[in-house]
């Protein structure tokens, strides 16, 4: 199989022609072992700052491949500025809106803990390489930063000069539209927000609730729904 269409995440600082990208054992292994890829043959490499590029391999062994990037094929082109902060949810559901909040352009993603989250750890490491998985398999050219967990109203304290929506299921609040700049979304945990909690994160400045529509949503759903009406509209 061509590994043309391959592309890698590197997060070397400095992404320019010639510059050798030695690659971590998993991705070194998936091109010389799985792929089973031959010196000259070339993929596609971006790290977030200096666009994509086609990279040669220039040294190749059952252990170690070494690539070098030869020509810019797309110029570095912002994410949107939109934060995606959620309510930790179960494992495979987390993994889930990590993976979809990348493909639709997040460029934060923060799970919050509040009364009735469902979980209240992470495995950071992990996320991270299911972000970088769905930013290589989308054809984005960053990667989202994903954030520890913190208690919903800690991160409100410090909370900077961004819009915040917050999914509100309960009240009437008008259907979440697209931002045009910097945002953020909120979404509660399976049992929704305590009363008490959506009454101080509404008292915040910066806060509008916001409807996702008439039905109720998983929160999953509803975090993903809600990125894709809030994002999908910016470049
Ligand atoms: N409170 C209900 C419960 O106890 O099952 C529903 C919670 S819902 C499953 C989880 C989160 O998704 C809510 O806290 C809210 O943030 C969001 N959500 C779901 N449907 C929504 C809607 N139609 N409008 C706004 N937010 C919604």
């Amino acid at each position: 199989m061509s590994i043309a269409s391959i592309r890698l995440y590197t997060p070397v600082p400095v992404l320019a022609e010639g510059t050798e990208l030695p690659l971590p054992e998993a991705q070194a292994h998936y091109l010389a072992n799985v792929l089973r890829a031959a010196p000259g043959e070339t993929c596609r490499v971006f790290n977030g700052l200096q666009g994509e590029w086609r990279a040669e391999i220039t040294q190749i062994s059952k252990k170690r491949v070494t690539l070098t990037a030869r020509v810019q094929t797309r110029p570095q082109h912002p994410a949107p500025d939109a934060w995606a902060c959620f309510a930790l949810l179960k494992r495979a559901k987390t993994d889930l809106v990590v993976e979809k909040a990348t493909e639709l352009g997040a460029s934060v993603i923060q799970p919050v803990l509040t009364a009735r989250t469902g979980a209240d750890h992470v495995n950071l490491e992990r996320l991270r390489a299911i972000a970088i998985e769905a930013a290589e398999q989308c054809e984005r050219l960053d990667v989202p930063e994903i954030r520890p967990p913190v208690p919903v109203m800690e991160l409100l304290r410090g909370w900077p000069a961004r819009p915040l929506f917050v999914a509100d299921e309960r009240r009437t609040a008008p259907l979440l539209g697209a931002a045009a700049g910097p945002c953020a979304l909120m979404v509660g945990p399976e049992g929704g927000f305590t009363d008490a909690e959506l009454e101080a994160i509404a008292a915040r400045p910066q806060v509008m609730r916001v409807s996702l529509g008439s039905r109720i949503l998983r929160a999953e759903t509803a975090t993903i729904a809600g990125l894709a009406l809030l994002i999908a509209a910016q470049p």
